[in-house]
This record gives structure tokens, C-alpha cells and sequence, in this order.
């Protein structure tokens, strides 16, 4: 095991009716930006009872903020924070609505204007505005991580930011929202919280050998809850599972003291602000290409994979870690979700050489757990998706 520090700040508050308790998290003088998406939180009933539960506070609202953030419309929010002194963020939503907070944080406590440099810097944040987030769509882990992906419309760049200052205060996770979230949004949530942990566990073997059973007890809870949220999003046992499954498995504790990769969400973050295919999607197209790509590399953990949680007990280990491949696509597949680009753009005969021009551009050089996946790599692993 290699050597890690390990603190994670965020307070979860897990379970039914927890919403109740959000004023005795927050400082009864705060100033509140409350920050929601598109409105989902009307529909669903979530956004009436915040209002009811922050009904002592000062609360300024901005909605709007879209699927994979974008920096012009949170550059507005911004300036809300600045012109009505806010002190504390709220964030009520998924995955882009907790990032948006991220970058609000940090760009609240940022100098000068030019705030798209806190995603270009490559320099950790170790301060930002105090926020919290209100979950409705288990997937990203962004509840209880410090990390932020956040979209440029007009460079069509997707770039990620973080940073030690950027852990939520606390998070509620209130299980019982799952019933409101649409067939399309549970399969997202399924895949890209199975992607997280494959990012973090698909390396070489050095013998971590709780990190691999914590990764794999996640993996094999995603497996089993997956047809019974699907079938009824209303069934809380196992509404329960897939939002807490979703937190852990990216909140710092399994990546520590391994090995961990991260390229196939690099590749992916380029499909998304190409082509705006959903994130999760983009790493159902990239991840299986690239682990048959660094076949070589991964092979032993693809094997341990393939036993562990696909019981594929027969063949050899070349023959097993091959099986693994196949089983992942398969599991996507199950979800309703396509694997391959062709599957949701005509426009790609390009892709490959455009993402590796990207990553030439901006100097990313060495991705993956070995530090060796070139711009031509990925050009080559992109073209084995389409
Ligand atoms: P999302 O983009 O936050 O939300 C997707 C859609 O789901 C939105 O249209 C939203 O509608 C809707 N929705 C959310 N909750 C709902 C509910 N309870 N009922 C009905 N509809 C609901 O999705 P996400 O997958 O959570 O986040 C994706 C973003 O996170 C991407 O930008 C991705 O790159 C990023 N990400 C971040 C991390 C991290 O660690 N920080 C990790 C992975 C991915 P409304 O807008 O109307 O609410
Ligand atoms: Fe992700």
C-alpha cells in the first residue's frame, strides 16, 4: 500500500426527514445563496421544503444552473454573491448544481476577474465560501468531495478544479428524492458512480487489499440495487443503497493509498463539451476501449474484476480480464445505456485527433495511473470508441 493522508470534513446527514435539520447546520446569521438547476426541485417538492426549513434565514435564490455548469451563467451568480454579501452557499441539486457551488466558493474568495484561470491554474484551493448541498441525484460523489467539473459554452472546454478549501460543510442525502428522478438520470447515476470506482481500482495490483474489497463492495451494491431502482425509483431500501453507494464511492476513502487512473473521465469531459452527451454516458463509451487498449497493464486486475464481481470463475487470466470487459459493457447495456459514439453523434470521423490536439494544447502529457498516456494514446482510444 502506498503511503496516504486521508481527512475528509463533509457531515453527512443520511436518511428520511433530514431536511429538518439543515437550520441547525447553518449559522443562524448567515446570508444564504440558495443555488438550484432548471427547476426539477419545483416539480418534486424538494424546493419547498428548503424554503420551509431556511424560513429564519435571509435567502437569496438563483436557479438555472444547467447540466454540466457553465461558467457565463455562474459568473452571474457571482455577481449576485458580491452585490448581496452572501456568506453561504446552498446548493440544491445534482452533480453540475454542487459543482457550480464549488466554483462559486472558490471564485467568491478569488482575485482579480479573470475566474476561468481557478480551472486552467492546475493550483489546489484551500479556501473557499462556506457551502452545503441539499443531494437530489445520487451519481457524482460531489456531496462529499472537493472536487468541481465545470463547462465553458464558448471554448467548448470541460475542466475540472479543486482543492482542500472546496469540501461541502454538510450534505443532506435524503433517499426518499430518488422516486422523483427520471429513468434517463438513474441510469447516469448508476454508471457514473460504477465508473468512479472502476477509475480508482482498474490499475496494477499492490496488494491494498482493503481498498480493492471497499471498491468492490460498492461495485457489487450498484450491481444488485440497479434493476430494483430502475424498476421503482420509490423502493427506499434500495434507494438507500444507491445514494449512499453513489457517496462512497467517490469521497476520497477508496483512491487512498492506490494507484488511480482518471483518463477515462479526462476523454470523456472532451465527448461531453463536443457533443454534450450526458457525462456518464461518456464514460460508457470511453472506459471499455480503454481498458482493452492498456489490456497489458490491467489485465491482472481485470481478471480480479471479472471473479469478483461477475463470478467469472473459468479460463485463464488473459481470458478472464477479457470476460471483465465484456461484462462492464454488458452491465451498461442493461441500464439502456449505448457504449459506442456512433451511438449518439454522426459527427465524430474526427473526434480522436481533436481530443488529442486538446490535450497536446494543454500540455497533458502522462494521464492514467502510470503517467503514460500520451495525446496520441487517447486519439487512439477515442477512435476504438466510435
Ligand atoms: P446533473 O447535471 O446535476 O443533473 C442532470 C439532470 O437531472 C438535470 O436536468 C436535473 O434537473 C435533473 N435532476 C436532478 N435531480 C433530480 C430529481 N430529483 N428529479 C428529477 N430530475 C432531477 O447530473 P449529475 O449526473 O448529478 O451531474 C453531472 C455533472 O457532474 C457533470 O458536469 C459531471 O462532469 C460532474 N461530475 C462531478 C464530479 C465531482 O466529483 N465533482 C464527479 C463526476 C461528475 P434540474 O436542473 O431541473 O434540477
Ligand atoms: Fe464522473
Amino acid at each position: 500500500m502506498n503511503n496516504f493522508q486521508f481527512q475528509n470534513p463533509t457531515k453527512i446527514l443520511f436518511g428520511k426527514g433530514q431536511m429538518a435539520n439543515l437550520s441547525k447546520e447553518i449559522p443562524k446569521d448567515a446570508k444564504i445563496l440558495m443555488l438550484y438547476g432548471g427547476g426539477s426541485i419545483k416539480k418534486n417538492g424538494i424546493y419547498d421544503q428548503v424554503t420551509k426549513a431556511l424560513a429564519d434565514y435571509t435567502v437569496v435564490e438563483f436557479g438555472g444552473v444547467p447540466p454540466n455548469p457553465e461558467y457565463s451563467i455562474l459568473m452571474g451568480a457571482l455577481k449576485v454573491i458580491k452585490d448581496e454579501k452572501i456568506d453561504f452557499i446552498l446548493a440544491v441539486g445534482g452533480g453540475s448544481v454542487i459543482d457550480g457551488a464549488k466554483f462559486l466558493s472558490a471564485a467568491a474568495l478569488h482575485e482579480g476577474d479573470n475566474h476561468w484561470d481557478l480551472l486552467t491554474g492546475n493550483k489546489p484551493v484551500t479556501e473557499g465560501m462556506p457551502f452545503a448541498t441539499v443531494l437530489t441525484l445520487p451519481a457524482t460523489g460531489s456531496e462529499m468531495n472537493s472536487g468541481s467539473v465545470i463547462t465553458n459554452e464558448e471554448t467548448k472546454e470541460k475542466l475540472a478544479m479543486g482543492g482542500p478549501g472546496l469540501f461541502p460543510v454538510f450534505s443532506v442525502l435524503d433517499p426518499e428524492v430518488v422516486s422523483s428522478i427520471p429513468q434517463r438520470q438513474l441510469a447516469n447515476g448508476i454508471t457514473d458512480a460504477f465508473t468512479h470506482v472502476l477509475e480508482q481500482y482498474m490499475t496494477y495490483p499492490i496488494g491494498a487489499l482493503l481498498q480493492d474489497r471497499f471498491a468492490e463492495s460498492i461495485m457489487q451494491t450498484l450491481v444488485e440495487v440497479a434493476p430494483a431502482i430502475q424498476k421503482d425509483p420509490s423502493d427506499y431500501k434500495a434507494a438507500a443503497s444507491f445514494m449512499w453507494s453513489c457517496t462512497m464511492a467517490l469521497n476520497g476513502l477508496i483512491q487512498k493509498g492506490v494507484p488511480t487512473d482518471w483518463a477515462v473521465h479526462a476523454m470523456g469531459h472532451e465527448l461531453t463539451a463536443l457533443y454534450g452527451i450526458d457525462h456518464a454516458r461518456t464514460l460508457a463509451i470511453v472506459a471499455p476501449s480503454h481498458y482493452e487498449y492498456y489490456f497489458e497493464n490491467k489485465k491482472d486486475k481485470l481478471a480480479q474484476y471479472a471473479e469478483r464481481i461477475w463470478n467469472v470463475t473459468e479460463g485463464t487470466t488473459d481470458e478472464k480480464a477479457k470476460a471483465g470487459i465484456e461484462k462492464t459493457v454488458a452491465f451498461f447495456h442493461s441500464l439502456g445505456i449505448d457504449t459506442k459514439l456512433s451511438d449518439y453523434t454522426k459527427d465524430y470521423s474526427d473526434t480522436g485527433d481533436i481530443v488529442s490536439k486538446r490535450f497536446t494544447d494543454r500540455g497533458w502529457m502522462g494521464l492514467g495511473e502510470h503517467k503514460s498516456l500520451m495525446p496520441a494514446d487517447a486519439k487512439k482510444i477515442v477512435e476504438m470508441s466510435y
